[in-house]
């Protein structure tokens, strides 16, 4: 299925809809939900990982009506290419120290798993109270190292995806559906 409604110039490169808007918005109160009853009397701050990450934290918190804070971290992404190429930097660090803080990584999706594994270890080094990692999307047949998610969205296959914030080339991070990127997944097999 193509999904092109309101959406202008996306007909060449995005495919299928995996996960549409409603099942995405249910899954997000589902999380908030879950973090407010686990976080309850706590004031936790949700780390969002610029820029995938951005449409699911902006959800996120507001599915969470518990006194939460915000910040952002930046990290070193793919450019114009669909292979990870395992090198993390920060471009932007967090505004506020987390130590002695209750932490929540808030990723758009894990991959290979070295983004986060990196950003764990960072985080811990910076000694928060706690730190625990909630992604909307997971390819585990990609994994390269372990990575312990407590609040995961959806389990997807290994197929290059845009949309609800994941981007290709910077493009199609405002679709409001998780959708197969046609061109990408096309030219790897
Ligand atoms: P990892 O370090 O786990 O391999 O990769 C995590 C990052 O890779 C994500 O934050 C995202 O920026 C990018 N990435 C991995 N898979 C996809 C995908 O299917 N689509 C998009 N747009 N980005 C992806």
């Amino acid at each position: 299925m193509t999904h092109t409604k309101n959406y202008c110039g996306i007909a060449e490169d995005v495919g299928e809809v995996l996960i549409d808007e409603e099942s995405i918005q249910r899954r997000v109160k589902e999380l908030g939900a879950q973090i407010s009853a686990e976080y309850a009397g706590k004031s936790p701050i949700l780390v969002c990982i610029l820029k995938g990450a951005c449409l699911f934290h902006a959800d996120l918190i507001r599915a969470t009506p518990i006194d939460v804070f915000m910040d952002f971290i930046a990290v070193g992404s793919y450019g114009a290419s669909t292979q990870s190429s395992g090198e993390v930097r920060i471009l932007k660090d967090l505004d506020e120290s987390p130590e002695g803080k209750d932490v929540i990584l808030v990723e758009d999706i894990l991959d290979t798993g070295l983004t986060l594994n990196y950003l764990i270890s960072y985080i811990k080094s910076r000694h928060p109270n706690s730190l625990k990692v909630a992604t909307l999307l997971s390819k585990p047949a990609r994994r390269v190292v372990d990575v312990q998610v407590d609040y995961l969205g959806f389990e997807i296959p290994d197929q290059f995806v845009v949309g609800y914030g994941l981007d290709y080339a910077q493009r199609y991070r405002n679709l409001p559906y998780v959708a197969v990127l046609k061109t990408a997944n096309q030219s790897s097999k």
